[in-house]
């Protein structure tokens, strides 16, 4: 089912008295293709829950549609929309068993939608194996370890088969290694099942590992959409810039003079074309390559040598923060007693934004 937001706005009042309204989410237009896993991605508190209970029917925008398909479901109520919920809270009923609990959304339906309890038991049992706890299925949630329990949460938002499932910070309650492991799961089962998803998270590295394609949010507004390394390659403005990819990028103050980017008194790039100006200068931490003969120089803290990759830790009196970081291959000697250390750079991996705007400026 393909999602489309037509201009879609919500304007809280201000939880602290006399400050203005919020607008979670401003004025937002785009299309979710069907059967695809969209990853809705941006800080605590940019409108993300918001954006999503606005396609689920738990929000009513302020103005703007919400369209399913051709139909126009802004005016349904949740349970008439066909969507699966799953929240970081699993939520589930501790006096009831894996299986009762995944039963119960059908026990709910009415009318021409009610079911035999035949056909709610096969259908819950194929939901538990679907996330594959078909062996828990007469336990209580309280013998369930969290990734367990959020597996549950899983196959009760899918039992009803949903048009829609739109999934709200689902692994944040989990552990490290039970984070990538859900993640991975839900991706499979996104696929298998082709019902086209919206994954909500402040995650960066987890909404670019499962998604097709990001949406990123900042303060209620849409920054950029696209395939995640795709917005990682060509950021449209700083804050994407920053906000994808660990290490995060390397954000130093600089100047365009005579087509040459400067950072102090060092031209590290040409810049064809681009009219002198201050700018905000981005550099990838795998965009530093040594060179004794490079352009750039960074002052050395320490190197850090893991496996595969080699990190430079350094600082510059130009950078925005206290360490820089270029991640070389672990084939390169560094000499981790030299104070300071050149490089020449990787031009795809530099990137330029207006000093006020902040804006990226192509080159
Ligand atoms: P996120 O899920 O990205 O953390 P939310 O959608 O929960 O963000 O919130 C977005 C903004 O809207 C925040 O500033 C939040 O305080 C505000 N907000 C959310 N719900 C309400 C509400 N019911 N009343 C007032 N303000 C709200
Ligand atoms: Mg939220």
């Amino acid at each position: 089912m393909k999602v489309v937001l037509d201009h879609l706005t919500k304007r809280f009042p201000n939880r602290t008295k006399g400050e203005p309204d919020v607008i979670a989410v401003n004025d937002f237009t785009f299309e979710i293709p069907d059967g695809k896993l969209i990853g809705l991605l941006g800080p605590s508190g940019c409108g993300k829950s918001t954006c999503l209970n606005l396609i689920s029917g738990l929000e009513k925008p302020t103005s703007g549609r919400v369209w399913f398909g051709d139909t126009d479901v802004t005016e349904l109520e949740p349970e008439n929309r066909g969507v699966g919920l799953v929240f970081q809270n699993y939520a589930l009923y501790p006096h009831l068993t894996v299986r009762q609990n995944i039963m119960f959304p059908l026990q709910n339906l009415k009318g021409a939608d009610k079911l035999t309890k035949e056909e709610m038991l096969r259908r819950s049992d194929e939901a538990a194996k679907m996330v594959q706890i078909e062996n828990l299925k007469d336990r209580k949630p309280a013998q369930m370890s969290g990734g367990q329990q959020q597996r549950v949460a899983i196959a009760r938002a899918l039992v009803k088969m949903p048009r829609v499932l739109l999934l709200d910070e689902p692994l944040s309650n989990l552990d490290a290694r039970l984070r990538l492991q859900t993640r991975e799961e839900i991706r499979r089962i996104q696929r298998e099942t082709g019902i086209t998803t919206i994954f909500v998270t402040h995650d960066q590295e987890e909404a670019m590992s499962i998604s097709d394609e990001i949406v990123v949010m900042k303060l209620g507004v849409l920054q950029q959409i696209g395939k995640p390394q795709e917005v990682y390659n060509d950021p449209v403005n700083l804050f994407v810039a920053q906000f994808l990819g660990t290490p995060a990028i390397n954000t130093f103050t600089g100047e365009v003079i005579n087509e040459k980017i400067y950072i102090g008194e060092e031209a590290v790039l040409p810049a064809p074309g681009v009219p002198n100006q201050n700018v905000w200068v981005g550099i990838r931490p795998e965009g530093f390559v040594l060179d004794e003969n490079g352009p750039f120089t960074l002052d050395l803290t320490r190197v850090e040598i893991m496996g595969r990759d080699t990190s430079v830790v350094a600082t510059h009196p130009f950078a925005q923060s206290p360490s820089v970081r270029a991640i070389i291959s672990s084939e390169n000697e560094v000499d981790a007693d030299a104070a300071r250390i050149r490089f020449s750079l990787k031009p795809k991996k530099v990137f330029i934004f207006e000093a006020e705007s902040e804006l990226r400026i192509r080159f």
